[in-house]
């Protein structure tokens, strides 16, 4: 076992550390500003540097590293903003990965280099008004007739819903009830009958469009089928990865609004010393500094051993739950030290706190994941549902 980066890993760190503290600060200020996502050149500049499907394989476009160095890539552009981190995001962790792992071979060729080159994001749409943690009671339905699948529903909270190009949607695709008759279908914006309700806005995530999305007879081709029914236990198996990324984000959060207010305690003074040297500060700096290092090292878990596989849902959803609660504790503390500037627009901490907290809702909520975990402890799955 060896907990230290290679010498390549610390290279790419740096490069794209020193890139995201150059280039990225002025456009996170906009989109933060204006709630808007950063233009199609930022995404050409990631495709240029490599950092969009950095653990895709390279016939698609791919850099075909493995998934610590995306973890790496997109800690350092996230530890920036969240929403210019997005399509770093979706690229190595979102269902562009559930493509790789179970799309057909045309699929993968039609997307994939696409989203490598920062022309396409595929966003996933899971969720809907009636079935957020309960997702198997999804209603979206895909009946396939002759040679297209025709969807008929709508979606809700869907991260990119009016400005992603692509979607992988969720959907019944059979009229068993429940998780068999789950499948998913990739719909393309623009596509007739394909519409967006009026923007969500979040507590944090500015930047991130979010809508409801409607249905009505989209019909799209065959081959535009991820899995047919029956094929919900492999999304999972893809989730699993999404989280590791939900995990990156809430860590990258964690740990910039650590490294800022580490260095606040150190530069301000009250009663004539910085609060530093405090023993108080001490503590909860200390306290700080060991969840950030236990969420890390989970998160490297998580990823390490699924080599270029998929993580199992045991370590993926230990991850995520440890940092998602991180993250919440990390933002406050860091915004309570800061104390009035903590709480004051000019400075980072309150969009910190306000992104931090999303994360433990999406790609399912905290308590969701912790069942999940005894779940895998005990090797079954628990009914939550009436009896
Ligand atoms: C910032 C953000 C981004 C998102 N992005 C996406 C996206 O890209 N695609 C997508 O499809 N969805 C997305 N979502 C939706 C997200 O997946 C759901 O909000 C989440 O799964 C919870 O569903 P819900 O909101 O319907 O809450 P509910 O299912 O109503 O749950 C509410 C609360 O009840 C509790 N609860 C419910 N059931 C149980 C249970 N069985 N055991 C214990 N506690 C329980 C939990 O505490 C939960 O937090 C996003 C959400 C947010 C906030």
């Amino acid at each position: 076992m060896d907990f230290t980066l290679s010498e390549q890993q610390q290279a790419l760190q740096q490069s794209v550390r020193q890139f995201a503290q150059k280039e990225l600060p002025e456009i996170a200020r906009q989109v933060e500003e204006t709630d808007e996502p950063p233009g199609i050149e930022l995404r050409r500049r990631y495709a240029e540097l490599g950092y969009l499907g950095v653990n895709l394989d390279s016939q698609y476009g791919g850099a075909g590293m493995s998934h610590l160095d995306a973890v790496l890539v997109l800690e350092e552009i996230a530890k920036i903003s969240i929403a210019v981190a997005f399509p770093i995001f979706e690229s190595c962790f979102g269902p562009s990965l559930a493509i790789a792992h179970f799309g057909s071979e045309s699929m993968r060729n039609a997307i994939l280099p696409k989203v490598c080159s920062g022309e396409i994001v595929v966003a996933v749409s899971m969720s809907e008004a009636n079935a957020g943690s309960a997702l198997t009671d999804l209603t979206t339905q895909a009946r396939v007739e002759a040679d297209r699948v025709v969807l008929n529903g709508s979606k809700r909270w869907c991260s990119g819903a009016g400005h992603s190009e692509s979607y992988i949607v969720y959907c019944r695709m059979d009229k068993i009830s429940g998780a068999k008759g789950i499948g998913a279908v990739l719909v393309p914006m623009g596509t007739n009958g394909f519409s967006f309700g009026k923007r969500d806005h979040h507590m944090g995530f500015r930047g991130v469009y979010s809508a409801d999305m409607y249905f009505d007879n989209v019909e799209v081709p065959l081959d535009n089928i991820l899995v047919p029914a029956g094929g919900f236990g492999k999304l999972m198996d893809a989730f699993d990865l999404e989280r590791c990324g939900n995990t990156t984000m809430s860590l990258a959060v964690a740990q910039s609004a650590f490294d800022f207010v580490l260095d606040y305690c150190q530069q301000r003074q009250q009663f004539g010393k910085p609060l530093i040297d405090f023993q108080a500060v001490q503590i909860q700096i200390a306290e700080m500094k060991m969840k950030l290092e236990a969420a890390r090292l989970l998160l490297y878990r998580a990823v390490v051993n699924a080599e270029k596989g998929l993580p199992s849902i045991a370590e993926s959803s230990v991850a995520k739950c440890f940092a998602n609660e991180t993250v919440r504790e990390v933002t406050g503390k860091a915004m309570q030290l800061m104390g009035g500037y903590g709480y004051s627009k000019e400075f980072p901490l309150e969009q910190k706190l306000r992104d931090a907290w999303g994360w433990g809702i999406a790609g399912g909520a905290i308590d969701i994941q912790k069942v999940n975990i005894t779940s895998a402890l005990v090797g079954r799955r628990f009914n939550q549902r009436a009896s």
